[in-house]
């Protein structure tokens, strides 16, 4: 007791009467078979094994996929990215987000019940779940199972701690997957199976141990309350769907007034709802369909398998629960494409082509040119004006290249090495000294260019020649 009054209930619109602070109330799903389910799992399974294969995946003789953090530089096959080229990633973050508002505007939220990450992982810990707890029924029972010194209690021990065991060791397996996008992940998994553990870096050491925990904690127990509560997606995707949105909907004309009754029995002037609730018991968010449309539903269609049973059992027509649009409920028809959706797509493929573009016209190589530090000129023997120089090269390519180095003001002379060669992805300082006869007015334009030897790119950069009287 804190010496306040109980908190009260607060009504919201549309959601009945919830107290903000109750507990949560556990969800004991029930397990359902069914055509979306197998659709569910033949969609989710080549997302999982691309999760997990594809950091073993090697491109000229390195990791394919790799984020290279300390070396700055993401290998992506045959694209190396450098720190310059983080604006690619953004345009890349743009299109997925457009390519997800296009999906969602014309099929809702299947993402989430098909391909989410939050949904395939905790659809494998449920699986988990049941295959050491056992079905629905099972797990609520061991549940309520009180603490004792009894083979019962000792039973749920046992197959409460085989759970936990697996999924620790599945999270483990996801985290130290996800560091391997970061970390080499041939070099990490050698370094473990050999023990030869301080060899790998503490840093890893963590993330491995904060994925870990973070795949254990959201897929094994927050499960729902991911997409309800922290997923971003669940509250802005009302903004993108509208009356033709595909989704999962009861169709309350069909179903109501429900009531139970027994199989081939009269309907009485029921509806095709037994009430039987088993749309509720499978939802792995916990809610009731036939409430009407909810932020909660994923869209995993467990409902619609679990009520086309049921409907099969009664010998009623199926789709009792299916995927619809609100128009085609009412008896409209649903238009697929909308000036949204239309919009949506347009703009995807834009961005697309225009990635594509920025990417066929990026440069091989980047230059930097940095004044040497210390005296500001050199007067030489023969009256000219030498400066000094440092030129920052960097190679993008993942092929060892030339290039040729030369000045485009006429009367200025390099007279440091014109060819330099560099492996590919490496960055080098050289040094570079550019003399003037006749020396300029100060502080004048000087334009330096970079050529690979084949002339196919060029690059210019402008600096400052200093002379006597300039000033710096
Ligand atoms: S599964 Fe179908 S019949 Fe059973 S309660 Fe849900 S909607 Fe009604
Ligand atoms: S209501 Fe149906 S589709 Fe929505 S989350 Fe629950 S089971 Fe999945």
């Amino acid at each position: 007791m804190n010496g306040l009054p109980p908190a009260e209930p607060i009504k919201l619109e549309g959601f009945g009467e919830q107290n903000l602070y109750q507990r949560r109330e556990k969800i004991f799903t029930r397990h359902i078979g069914g055509r979306f389910q197998k659709l569910r799992l033949y969609s989710g399974w080549p997302f999982l094994l691309a999760y997990f294969a594809l950091p073993w995946l090697t491109w000229d003789d390195r990791q394919a996929i790799l984020f290279d953090l300390p070396a700055r530089q993401f290998h992506l096959f045959g694209l190396t990215l450098w720190p310059q080229d983080l604006w690619l990633l953004g345009w890349l973050l743009m299109i997925g987000a457009f390519g997800l508002f296009t999906v969602t505007s014309l099929v809702g939220r299947l993402w989430c019940g098909y391909t989410c990450p939050q949904t395939v992982w905790t659809a494998i810990f449920m699986w988990v779940e049941q295959i050491t707890e056992g079905e629905r029924h099972q797990r609520i029972r061991l549940d309520a199972l009180p603490f004792g010194w009894n083979r019962k209690f000792w039973n749920k021990l046992k197959r409460r701690s085989s759970k936990h065991l697996l999924w620790l060791g599945w999270a483990a397996f996801t985290a130290l997957t996800f560091v391997g996008y970061f970390t080499p992940i041939r070099e990490m998994s050698q370094q473990l199976l050999s023990a030869n553990l301080a060899a790998i870096d503490g840093w890893t050491y963590f993330w491995i141990a904060f994925f870990t925990a973070a795949t254990y904690i959201n897929a094994g127990w927050m499960r729902e309350q991911v997409c309800i509560y922290m997923c971003p997606y669940a509250r802005f995707q009302s903004a993108m769907i509208d009356k033709d949105t595909l989704i999962v909907s009861y169709d309350p004309k069909r179903g109501e007034p429900r009531g139970s009754r027994q199989r081939k029995a009269d309907q009485n002037n029921l509806g095709d709802c037994i009430n039987c609730r088993l749309c509720v018991q499978v939802c792995p968010t916990g809610i009731d369909i036939r409430d009407g449309l909810q932020y909660q539903c994923i869209g995993c269609a467990h409902c619609i398998d679990a009520c086309n049973q049921v409907m099969d059992k009664m010998d009623y027509p199926r789709d009792l629960i299916s995927y619809t649009t609100e128009n085609r409920l009412a008896g409209r028809t649903t238009r697929w494409l909308r000036p949204k959706s239309v919009g949506y797509g347009v703009i995807c493929l834009l961005l697309v082509g225009a990635f594509g573009w920025a990417l066929s016209q990026r440069s091989t190589f980047a230059f930097d040119i940095l004044r040497e530090r210390g005296t500001l000129w050199h007067q030489t023997a023969d009256g000219a004006v030498r400066n000094d120089y440092q030129l920052k090269l960097m190679n993008k390519a993942q092929q060892h290249q030339e290039f040729v180095v030369s000045v485009l003001n006429p009367n200025a002379n390099l007279i440091s090495a014109r060819q330099v060669e560099l492996d590919g992805g490496t960055l080098r300082n050289i040094d570079m000294q550019i003399k003037w006869h006749n020396p300029p007015a100060p502080n004048t334009a000087l334009d330096i260019q970079v050529c690979t030897t084949d002339k196919a790119r060029c690059r210019v950069e402008t600096t400052r020649f200093l002379s006597p009287g300039a000033t710096p």
